[in-house]
């Protein structure tokens, strides 16, 4: 008998072969276009762009207005998409693309999204989507228990009720944010003997019949910026997404947020949501939930959790405790095109409460009528395609316990590159993993030690001289093609009052090896030397010398 070891082993490397395009079409699935696979994985090898041209000068491929007068082969069209879209696309599957959310996918997802658009079904309404309605209404169930865990009975009773849903899918996190704060705004505003809700009234009247002068939400600075747009589509308005301060470690900072709470209110406004984050963008940290489950409650507004990114963190049993109080939110967002490694173009939002949608509801004679079965009578888009059955795919090929496995080891590889960095004299980590994203600078050994004793305001001169040789690093990189991260600019408590550019690293490939992470380094050091960055060195030197 294997032990218990040995077996995770094995799964784990039957795990990773379905990343990767198998050489024989899989007869299950059957019906993989061929030529599609073979070119994509022709093209798609070692490099993340497979050649050097400037955006502007791809422009002039795009360049004609004019849409054709004639006809064309298919075949001469697809001579097209090979020369100039493949060709000049970026390899997001490859595993030294380590800088953003987007990695690699499955291999069953390819197949399947051809049988999606072959069947092409509509998930607005059963007449146009049948089995995908109750399909869609089963993978809510699932992610709902994921995060709320609520007992049999319950998902007995609601799963397929026609009054309720579960949950909405999507397009996206940022459409599964503007469902859920769209639903808690109606909600706060619902119609009543005096009133007829904001949906029917307007902002206007919703605002005098709550007696206040504006509604408000609360996020960390980090907030994604979906949210602004959803302020601003609600007509809350973005001066209203209230950013508050967060501690060391990028979380809300639960002092500021209770100031900031009592501000608001003191303003004559309604807090109509806390927004936690579960895996900021930037930095992957998690926001104290528990806490704020606690203050929303105190406040007796709408908790929400943008779990993007986070969310599928809930399979891992070693990891889960991290968005402890995620079950007590009242909606949460969890995007299918990241860490369930779906094809771009799906999000969830799940509710806590079934009722919850209905705030939403909108009905039409033809379509969408009452007491049917349509989901598109809770949905923000009209016509969607049948994403539910991707989702569906991996939580039933890849398991609880596969994607676990994946959590786990993204996690794990993060953590290691972060002992890496922290290693590695020339280079500086600046924010600790706590998921599986991490932040850091190149920062060569004799700076570090002149920042260390430097006063505040040489430590900023330096900084922003490093700022600009960070930025070109990561542009050198990128262009190289070889391996990519990305950057951002974060405030730091070690760098008070300035902030700085750092290299963003998403360690979402399981294909990523340490061997990459190491060369991901030793190639920035390389590109540390490229001659035009030698004058801002010379800079810092003299500025150190002055000091
Ligand atoms: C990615 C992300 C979003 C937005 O999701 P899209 O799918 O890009 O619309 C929102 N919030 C967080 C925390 C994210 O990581």
């Amino acid at each position: 008998m294997p032990n218990k070891k040995e077996n995770a082993q094995a799964n784990l490397e039957n795990l990773y072969r379905i990343f990767t395009i198998p050489e024989a079409p899989d007869s299950t699935l059957g019906r993989i276009d061929q030529a599609i696979t073979d070119n994509a994985a022709g093209f798609l090898q070692e490099h993340v762009v497979a050649l050097k041209r400037e955006l502007e000068e791809i422009e002039g491929d795009f360049a004609d207005s004019h849409i054709p007068e004639q006809p064309t082969f298919v075949s001469e069209y697809s001579k097209f998409v090979t020369d100039k879209l493949v060709a000049q696309s970026v390899h997001t599957a490859s595993p030294g693309f380590v800088g953003h959310m987007t990695s690699a996918m499955p291999y069953f997802m390819l197949p399947l999204t051809r049988i999606m658009t072959a069947l092409n079904q509509n998930l607005v309404k059963v007449e146009t989507s049948k089995a995908f309605t109750p399909l869609e209404r089963q993978v809510l169930a699932m992610l709902n228990r994921l995060i709320y865990n609520h007992d049999d009975d319950f998902y007995t009773r609601w799963i397929h009720d026609s009054q309720s849903a579960l949950g909405a899918f999507c397009s996206g996190g940022t459409v599964a944010n503007m469902t859920a704060l769209w639903a808690a705004r109606n909600k706060l505003c619902a119609p009543c003997s005096d009133f007829n809700g904001i949906a029917q009234e307007g902002y206007l009247n919703a605002m005098r019949h709550l007696d206040c002068t504006g509604l408000a939400v609360m996020v960390s600075r980090r907030g994604h910026y979906s949210l602004g747009k959803v302020v601003d589509l609600l007509g809350i308005g973005r001066d209203n997404l209230i950013k508050v301060d967060t501690d060391d470690n990028n979380r809300i900072d639960m002092r500021h947020l209770r100031n900031q709470c009592s501000r608001v209110q003191a303003d004559g406004k309604r807090i109509l949501a806390l927004v936690g984050i579960a895996g900021t963008t930037e930095t992957g940290n998690v926001d104290p939930l528990d806490e704020m489950a606690d203050l929303s409650q105190e406040l007796g507004c709408h908790f929400h959790v943008d779990a993007a990114w986070g969310g599928p963190t809930l399979f891992s049993d070693t990891h889960r405790w991290r968005l402890r109080g995620i079950e007590r939110s009242d909606s949460v967002t969890i995007d299918g095109h990241k860490q369930l490694y779906a094809p771009m173009g799906v999000g969830m939002v799940l509710f806590k409460d079934p009722a919850a949608l209905s705030a939403i509801e909108h009905h039409a004679a033809y379509i969408l009528r009452h007491g049917s079965k349509d989901l598109g009578s809770h949905t923000l888009e009209g016509s969607r395609p049948g994403k539910a059955m991707l989702v569906h795919a991996g939580l039933s090929i890849i398991g609880r316990q596969g994607y676990e496995l994946l959590i786990d080891q993204g996690i794990a590889r993060a953590q290691n590159f972060a002992d890496m960095i922290e290693a590695h004299e020339d280079f500086e980590l600046i924010t600790e993993p706590e998921l599986n994203i991490l932040t850091y600078r190149y920062n060569p050994a004799w700076l570090q030690k002149v920042i260390a004793s430097a006063d505040g305001d040489k430590v900023n001169e330096i900084n922003a001289l490093l700022n600009q040789i960070i930025r070109m690093i990561q542009k050198y990189q990128r262009e190289a093609g070889k391996t990519f991260v990305s950057r951002t600019t974060l405030e730091h408590a070690r760098y008070k009052g300035t902030s700085v550019t750092v290299f963003r690293v998403v360690l979402a490939n399981p294909l990523t090896t340490e061997d990459i992470l190491v060369s991901v380094l030793k190639e920035q050091c390389e590109l540390a030397k490229d001659e035009s960055l030698q004058e801002l060195f010379d800079q810092l030197r003299c500025m150190v010398q002055a000091a």
